[in-house]
């Protein structure tokens, strides 16, 4: 494995924490494999998937060759993290206008979303560094994840989350595991930034997705979604686009797929943005190759409140590499997607809604044929925000409730009298 700039290629020590390059660009792992044959990997993650008590039962570290083959088992720091279903979903297809869609329940996850596929392997390679202090910004989900793996190998986290426009559920969740925590007012961006300026000074090992072992952790994402699908892929797989950690980390990871072997064409990636946070799109949109950042953001769905994202130049990448697209939805269609996902018996967070959304407006505009097959990738769990449950889950009773209750009511006066 190498540690390479992105923007000059530079390359820098991979067992000295380091968060950019000295021109400013972002980091990524090469993997430099030898000799890597598809069919006895494919063996091997197969055989994997009956392990129970070790690193290997992991949805993460089952794929350890491809993500980090040179860490010792000994560091690694997991709570069995991915191993989420893939679930064909006949109403929400119904719902997007398309024949299938299948649902990846990142919500599933050890700490609720997607964030510990990446998060097991940041925390396992700080550990293995003997980094003591674990740190990020985050939206909520980042920080409930540092915090849990944190606490899982005895270390510390300070974890930055904006005072405003945050889950309740999620700060909670992020103190429950032990998480140091600093509110400020601002956006994650402001957070990343101060930790960007100041990690060496705190002695801090910075867990965000500039990161590039939670990107390498992340593709663990699709690999699972190809060994599910028996190696063979769908033609759409759809992100939302926050960070674009996501976004990055599947482009990463279809490719060195491909590379080595394991599986022959590769899907197309849509990225959802919200409206009232979707730098990328407008910049795709409109031909640029430079990010102009959103000072206001404003979108219900609180995990893609990033107006500044990161790993954008890697989600670029993954645009051109695979053919992908970029869409924006609105807060109400993110709530109507989010209503079919959660009526389904699968629900999810807002955020996580806007990926059915986006791929209901591409079916609509013809850029996704009715006839193809989806991947959404749903973020983070359901009860991750309550308070956006509120506005439609109390609807009034139904009628055969309604006699039920009665019903109950008059059993209870008949055991009373007895
Ligand atoms: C972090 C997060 C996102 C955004 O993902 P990126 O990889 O940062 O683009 C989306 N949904 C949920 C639930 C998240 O926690």
């Amino acid at each position: 494995m190498q540690l390479t700039c992105i923007d000059c290629d530079r390359l820098w020590e991979l067992h000295q924490p380091r968060i950019r390059c000295a021109c400013g660009g972002l980091l990524q792992i090469e993997q430099q494999w030898k000799r890597l044959d598809a069919d006895r990997l494919k063996r091997l993650f197969h055989a994997r998937l009956a392990e129970r008590m070790t690193p290997y039962a992991s949805g993460v570290w089952r794929y350890k060759e491809l993500i980090h083959p040179e860490l010792p088992d000994e560091a690694i720091v997991t709570r069995y993290e991915g191993n989420t279903g893939l679930y064909d979903a006949a109403a929400t297809a119904r719902f997007a206008g398309v024949r299938r869609v299948l649902l990846k329940a990142q919500s599933e996850n050890p700490s609720g979303s997607f964030k510990d596929n990446g998060m097991t392997v940041a925390v396992s390679h700080g550990h293995a560094l003997g980094m003591n202090r674990f740190a990020c910004s985050s939206t909520g989900n980042t920080s409930s994840s540092l915090a849990m793996y944190a606490a899982w190998c005895g270390k510390t986290s300070y974890v930055f989350v904006p005072e405003e426009g945050v889950a309740d559920g999620k700060v909670l969740q992020t103190l429950a595991y032990g998480g140091k925590l600093v509110r400020f007012p601002g956006t994650y961006d402001d957070g990343l930034r101060f930790l960007e300026a100041h990690a060496d000074e705190f002695g801090l090992y910075v867990c965000n997705s500039v990161n590039p072992l939670r990107i390498e952790g992340q593709k663990s994402i699709v690999f699972e979604i190809a060994q599910q699908l028996e190696w063979s892929m769908p033609d759409w797989i759809v992100v939302p686009g926050g960070a674009l950690s996501n976004a990055a980390a599947l482009g990463k990871g279809l490719q060195e797929l491909q590379a080595i072997g394991l599986i022959e064409t590769v899907p197309r990636v849509a990225i959802v943005q919200a409206e009232g946070a979707s730098p990328f799109h407008r910049m795709v949109e409109a031909g640029e190759r430079t990010l102009t950042p959103e000072p206001r953001l404003s979108t219900r769905a609180s995990a893609l409140n990033i107006g500044s994202p990161p790993s954008w130049k890697k989600a670029l990448r993954t645009l051109e590499h695979t053919n992908g697209v970029t869409v924006t939805v609105t807060d109400e269609q993110i709530f109507a997607a989010k209503q079919v996902i959660d009526r389904s018996g699968i629900g999810c967070e807002p955020a996580s809604a806007a990926t059915v959304a986006g791929l209901k407006r591409l079916a609509a505009e013809r850029i996704i044929d009715k006839d193809e097959t989806a991947v959404c990738i749903l973020t983070g769990h359901l009860l991750k925000d309550a308070e956006a449950l509120a506005g439609y889950a109390g609807r009034t009773p139904e009628a055969l409730e309604l006699r039920m209750r009665e019903r109950m009511l008059d059993r209870a006066s008949v055991d009373r009298r007895l």
